[in-house]
């Protein structure tokens, strides 16, 4: 046993150590946030993180602050999530506890009141009545019970509103909570695992019932150039207004995703490649169109363009390799110039392609 916690402590210092050593050499800075980012990666328990980790690496060399902060927010972000909608069910069970307990009270109450109704009854069936005095006995004692029955219940009746107005301000803190662990708060789509659980979804339905799906994976074209030049709060902005653009663009049945970044994706259940085609289109070309003015100074920031990948489902696809050929077209957009679409209908999308 003891040889086991030493194992472990072990283990828990080997990983603290190689999280620094990476937080380091990657970056960005010792924050508790980065050490977070960099103690999961070491510990493998969350594979996707890793991959984030590993693609941003490839990209830019090291971890930025914002790259922290977002792989926390999509990767760690949601175990705070997870926790309050735990301390929210935990009151409404203890809630409910206390519910059925009133229930047994008022049930106790209602069977004492029959029993005395019942030995009444019996007393009079029996006719030991022997005059007024006797009956007025019965008659008080029967009134005093009724009395105490009424006033429990009147109590009763309380608790029980006041516990089932506590129980709808709990099922809507659950609900609330339930909706913000699957929303990205700054755009109001879907998140990574919202998006992960629909596009599930539609590979099922796509491989049980032989209708169609697709998937569109979108990146803003030199987006870093923009925040570059007008500042990280305008950037937001814009994610925004990508996010309003892309609503604007389908019907309910799409799940619209800020998948990380300033990279979005949209799960399109009962689209074929030429519907699907049609929404990217109109997304790349929504934004294209849309002239992005400062709100503060009335200045104009120009336009910014989006490069889009779409992959539609093949048999035996799964989630993983339908990304991988989404995210493979879009590169193939980003190399051929930017701000147009490709789809995986083209057999140049190859993983050597872009290796
Ligand atoms: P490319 O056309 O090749 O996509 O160029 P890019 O500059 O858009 O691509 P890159 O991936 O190098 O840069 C992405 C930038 O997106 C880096 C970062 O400044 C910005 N970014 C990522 N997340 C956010 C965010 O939440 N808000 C803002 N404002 N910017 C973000
Ligand atoms: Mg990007
Ligand atoms: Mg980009």
């Amino acid at each position: 046993m003891s040889q086991g916690l030493h194992a472990d402590r072990d283990r828990s210092f080997a990983l603290a150590q190689r999280a620094q050593e990476l937080m380091r050499d990657y970056g960005p800075s010792a924050t508790p946030r980065a050490y977070a980012v960099w103690y999961t990666y070491v510990s493998g328990e969350q594979p996707l993180l890793n991959d984030a980790v590993k693609r941003l690496i490839t990209q830019n060399r090291a971890l930025t602050e914002d790259d922290t902060t977002e792989l926390h927010e999509q990767y760690l972000g949601g175990e705070r999530l997870i926790a309050a909608a735990g301390e929210t069910s935990t009151t409404l069970l203890s809630e409910i506890e206390g519910i059925v307990e009133i229930l047994n009270l008022s049930v106790g109450s209602a069977t004492q009141y029959g029993e005395s109704l019942r030995v009444f009854s019996e007393d009079l069936s029996r006719s030991t009545l022997t005059g007024e005095t006797r009956l007025h006995d019965i008659v008080a004692t029967l009134v005093a019970a009724t009395r105490e029955v009424a006033t429990n219940n009147r109590v009763l009746e309380a608790r029980m509103r006041e516990s089932r107005s506590e129980i709808e301000t709990l099922r809507e803190k659950l609900e609330e909570t339930r909706i913000q662990s699957l929303t990205d708060a700054l755009t109001g789509l879907s998140n990574r695992k919202h998006f992960e659980e629909m596009l599930g979804k539609a590979i099922d339905v796509s491989a049980h019932q032989r209708v169609p799906s697709s998937l569109i994976v979108l990146d803003i074209d030199f987006f870093k150039r923009f925040n570059d030049l007008y500042g990280h709060l305008t950037g937001d902005q814009v994610l925004r207004l990508v996010g309003i653009v892309m609503r604007e663009a389908v019907d309910k049945n799409a799940t619209l995703a800020r998948f990380g970044g300033e990279e979005f994706s949209v799960v399109l259940p009962g689209k074929d490649r030429a519907a699907a085609r049609a929404i990217a289109e109109k997304i790349r070309l929504g934004v294209m169109g849309r002239e992005l003015i400062k709100r503060s100074s009335g200045e104009s920031l120009g336009k910014v363009t989006v490069s889009v990948g779409l992959a539609t489902y093949r048999a035996g696809d799964t989630a993983i390799s339908m990304l991988e050929r989404a995210d493979l077209c879009m590169f193939a957009a980003k190399r051929a110039g930017r701000n147009r679409t490709v789809d995986d209908s083209a057999s140049n999308t190859t993983f050597e392609d872009v290796a």
